[in-house]
């Protein structure tokens, strides 16, 4: 019988890495090894949404500020300190990584802290040269932003960079029209950041529900955001302290910063897939079947890497169900149907199942839907709007779908998608007594379609 080093080594600490590496050990005994080349956490805790949200609440203060005065308050804000808040950003990542790596020693999971590859089929090879053996093989190596190569030679950042910056620009160019994109746009401007956005297609947030989108860009215009849809950038130079920017509208202006949110990749490059015959996809993302298992049956992958939903809570499950089939005897498998998500613009935007476009063609739709001031920020004598989008299936009655654009939309988002999840149809949804007075109570008030299609 061949004896390995290890029953399982995983390549990549991040989300998906870590989950499987502690379940794996710490809950089915089994001997693990992980290499982490950067830093443990990954994207998510490093790069992503971590350090992303605490982005997002630093820079709601300027409008609550605002607000607070329109309450009554006497409020004086002496501006945002960029300094302060990364000193404060860092020591917390510090903190959190720290709590990544005491889950993966008390679990009794070996750390090597350096890149590893693949060698074949049960080999794994360390940064420093050196060969392990294992079993199986987990591959949860993430993304990474793609910049289009004169982007990178012009000097533009990437959302990586954005957490470094050693100051905060006067002005910011965006690139792009997806969630990354939008939420750094909404941030930066809250921090009091002059900041343009152009993107190649027709509205921001493809792929999400297309009101939602209309709704969204509106309100990310309303608040000062310079958004140009249907437009790419052409050339850039340098311009003093900036970046002079060419666009297919024919304007030139000069930038601070660019940044590019233009798409991620998977990170499979030099991993040693081909070689050992682990089939990739034609973005380079690893092929796995439903049970997370490459073309090479010792040889597993979960999370961005294989590019399905690309979403943190997406890797953790993917990576716990891998631990459960493999090493707990409990075939698991993960359901990628109904996941809720949450796009961290001003306001946030919280979706979950079918967008109105999707479902109306698979068959006959009702759409019921609410579009409102909610009542905090109307008083303050703010603009804002709210919406609550329910896509209902006209033959079963089941609600298929659920777009909210308002303040809090993931934390609403995360509710409802339970009873969506469990089947739950419009009846069940008018059958349940609203809470009053809140925003959400539109949920289960919606009386009359406003269309069928
Ligand atoms: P990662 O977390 O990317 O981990 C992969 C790890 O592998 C990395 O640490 C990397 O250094 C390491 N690695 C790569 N190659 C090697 C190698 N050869 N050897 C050793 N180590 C290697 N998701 C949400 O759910 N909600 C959000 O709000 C959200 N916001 C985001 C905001 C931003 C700006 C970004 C970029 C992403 C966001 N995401 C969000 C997505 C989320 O971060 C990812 O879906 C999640 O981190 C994927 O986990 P993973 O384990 O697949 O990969």
């Amino acid at each position: 019988m061949t004896t390995f080093d290890y029953d399982l080594f995983v390549i990549g600490g991040g989300s998906g890495g870590v989950r499987a590496a502690r379940i794996a050990a710490g809950e089915h005994g089994a001997r693990v090894g992980l290499a982490e080349e950067d830093r443990m956490g990954g994207t998510c805790v490093i790069r992503g949404c971590v350090p992303k949200k605490l982005m997002v609440f630093a820079s709601s203060y300027r409008t609550a500020m605002a607000e607070a005065r329109a309450y009554g308050w006497s409020v004086e804000a002496d501006g945002f300190d960029w300094t302060a808040f990364r000193g404060k950003l860092d020591a917390e990542l510090d903190r959190l990584e720290a709590v990544y790596r005491s889950g993966l020693a008390t679990a009794g999971v070996s750390v090597h802290d350096g890149r590893a590859t693949v060698e074949d089929a049960h080999t794994v090879r360390l940064a420093g040269g050196e060969t392990v053996t294992a079993k199986h093989i987990l591959i949860a190596t993430g993304g990474r932003p793609f910049l289009p190569p004169p982007a990178v030679a012009a000097g533009a950042l990437s959302s990586n960079d954005i957490f470094r910056l050693e100051q905060l620009p006067k002005s910011v160019l965006i690139v792009g029209g997806g969630f990354i994109a939008c939420e750094f746009a909404c941030i930066l401007n809250g921090m009091g950041v002059e900041v343009s956005q152009y993107y190649r297609g027709e509205q921001i947030l493809r792929g999400f529900d297309g009101e939602a989108r209309g709704h969204v860009a509106e309100a990310m215009r309303d608040q000062g955001i310079d958004l140009h849809v249907g437009t790419d950038v052409t050339a850039m130079e340098p311009a003093g302290e900036g970046t002079r920017v060419a666009d297919t509208n024919g304007r030139e202006r000069v930038f601070e910063k660019v940044i590019y949110a233009t798409g991620r990749v998977p990170n499979t490059d030099g991993l040693g897939l081909e070689r050992v015959g682990v089939k990739l996809g034609r973005r380079g993302e690893i092929v796995v079947d439903e049970w997370s298992q490459t073309s090479v049956p010792s040889i597993y992958a979960v999370g961005d890497v294989t590019d399905h939903i690309n979403l943190t809570p997406v890797a953790i499950r993917e990576g716990h169900a891998f631990a459960d089939t493999v090493f707990g005897a409990r075939p698991t498998k993960m359901d990628h149907d109904l996941v809720p998500s949450a796009v961290f613009t001003r306001p946030e935007l919280g979706t979950v199942g079918m967008t109105e476009e999707a479902a109306s063609e698979a068959g006959p739709v009702e759409i019921y839907e609410a579009s409102f001031r909610p009542m905090q920020s109307a008083f303050a004598g703010r603009a804002e709007r709210a919406m609550m989008k329910l896509v209902v299936c006209a033959k079963t009655r089941r609600v298929l779908g659920c777009h909210i654009v308002a303040p809090q939309a993931g934390e609403m988002i995360q509710l409802a998608a339970i009873p969506i999840k469990m089947g739950a149809t419009k009846e069940d949804f008018d059958r349940t007594v609203a809470v009053h007075p809140v925003m959400s109570e539109e949920l289960v008030t919606m009386r009359k379609p406003v269309r069928t299609a």
